[in-house]
């Protein structure tokens, strides 16, 4: 059966780290809408003109464009993946549950929990690979260039508090509920997203299953 996850989480849970992980241990393909639509702001595209007021805001971008560019990504993925920040609101679970029809019951969402004073304290510091996405800690990188392919790191454009605070609003508001309705259906697993990156990979690899 392949392996279908969703990693819900606050920012700076986890979620881009640990999905990567598990996608490369999985041998499965990896999207996180995020990234793809910070790329796409970059590359100036028709999606990066319309999400890039709402992610400067530290808003979510209407559920049409996330439905739009994780549709895109999902059609050349196969049948196993890691989604990494989709679905992020109730209607974009529903409709992922819609595509997947009678999949839909094998999908697990991994819910990654950490104290919000943890994850201030993560985005004080947090530093990204802007052409592979790593991201990892100031000061604890060699040089600040990323171990996987040598850019140099830099921090996110939306890492300020202010756009952090109104993000993690956005997730008490909207992607809570999302767990509580995976947790209706026995589809939700909670990890203990503190600690080391193995550490947690080992959990999230438990509360998925074994190979
Ligand atoms: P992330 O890299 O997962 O922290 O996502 C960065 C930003 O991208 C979020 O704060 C949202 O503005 C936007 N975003 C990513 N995925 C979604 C989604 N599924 N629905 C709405 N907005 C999203």
């Amino acid at each position: 059966m392949p392996l279908r996850v969703v990693l819900l989480g606050p920012p700076a849970s986890g979620k881009g780290t640990q999905g990567r992980l598990l996608a490369e241990r999985r041998g499965l393909p990896y999207l996180s809408t995020g990234r793809q639509l910070r790329q796409e702001v970059e590359s100036g595209t028709e999606i990066g003109r319309r999400a890039e007021s709402f992610l400067r805001a530290g808003e979510y971008v209407p559920d049409d464009l996330a439905l739009d560019l994780a549709a895109r990504w999902m059609k050349q993925a196969g049948h196993g993946w890691v989604l990494d920040g989709f679905p992020r609101t109730v209607p974009q679970a529903r409709e992922l549950d819609a595509w997947l029809g009678p999949w839909a019951s094998e999908l697990v969402a991994v819910s990654l929990e950490a104290d919000s004073r943890e994850l201030e304290r993560r985005v004080a510091e947090r530093l990204e690979c802007p052409d592979c996405g790593w991201s990892g800690r100031r000061g604890k990188v060699a040089g600040e260039r990323c171990p996987r392919c040598a850019s140099a790191l830099a921090v996110r454009d939306d890492d300020e508090l202010e756009n952090f605070l109104s993000r993690l609003r956005a997730f008490g508001e909207l992607t809570q509920p999302v767990a509580a309705y995976y947790q209706g259906m026995g589809r939700l697993r909670l990890v203990n997203g503190e600690g080391s990156r193995n550490e947690v990979c080992a959990r999230v690899q438990e509360a998925v299953g074994k190979d």
